[in-house]
């Protein structure tokens, strides 16, 4: 977990019971800092400060802006991928969860974190369950072209057109029911579609096991986005001051 190898080993005493710095094995003279409870004098300390990209807030602003650039790729991948190949399960999530943390640390210029976590995590599930909106829209294409969605390749939920009615799913309703109320202006209809598509992956569970599957596979792939934005494990105390008595160091 740790990416600071110089400070990833037991801790070292010198011969003459005084302590050294953790990475430069220089003895502890005067202030000193612990780097993830490691010692380290002032000189590595800072340097190791000076390496480390700073988490400010232009820094997290250019990771999001690069996050949403990934989701919204993660969302044209998983809708063409699902499109095309009309695979029900979508495998693709876990693809999106990385191109958006990867995205987000590239933008972010390394930087991770809580907040970082959050919002690809978010954006994972954002860009997976609105792929149902092109998806949706994609299947009642080629439901109004029979001769189409005959020679299409017979899908469990593709076969509706064999006379056993209820199989199509929730979210297709829900996508279905909206041209017809062509009064309503646009931004209900956009808000109602967004809303349903968010809602997919769980409206879905009416599906049966594939919409269990399908669920457990989001989060997996939530589950990549979180831990590759994950902030570097870096906890650094001090300064204390090194040059009291020896036998002064507390010894717990
Ligand atoms: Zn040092």
């Amino acid at each position: 977990m740790s990416s600071t190898p110089q400070f990833g080993t037991a801790e070292y005493k010198s011969a003459t019971g005084s302590d050294r710095c953790k990475s430069c094995q220089q003895e502890l003279t005067s202030t000193y800092f612990r780097i993830n409870g490691m010692l380290a004098c002032e000189k590595c300390t800072s340097q190791l400060q000076a390496q480390t990209p700073k988490d400010t807030h232009a820094t997290y602003v250019r990771g999001i802006l690069f996050g949403v650039g990934g989701a919204i790729s993660g969302l044209i991948l998983y809708s063409a991928f699902s499109i095309i190949t009309e695979v029900q399960i979508g495998f693709v999530a876990l693809a999106v969860g990385w191109l958006i943390a990867t995205a987000i640390k590239k933008g972010s210029n390394g930087v991770g974190g809580r907040r970082y976590q959050i919002a690809a995590v978010a954006l994972t599930y954002a860009a997976v369950s609105l792929s149902a909106i092109p998806i949706g829209i994609s299947y009642l294409m080629k439901e109004k072209k029979p001769a189409v969605a005959s020679s299409a390749n017979a899908s469990p939920s593709g076969s509706s057109a064999t006379g056993v009615g209820a199989s199509s799913s929730p979210n297709d309703s829900a996508i279905a029911g909206q041209p017809a109320k062509q009064k309503k202006n646009l931004g209900s209809i956009a808000g109602a579609l967004l809303i349903a598509g968010l809602a997919s992956p769980f409206l879905e569970l009416q599906g049966g096991f594939s919409g269990v599957i399908g669920l457990v596979i989001i989060f997996v792939g939530m589950r990549i986005a979180w831990k590759m934005t994950a902030g570097p494990r870096l906890e650094i105390l001090g300064p204390f001051q090194a040059n009291g008595p020896p036998a002064a160091a507390p010894s717990a």
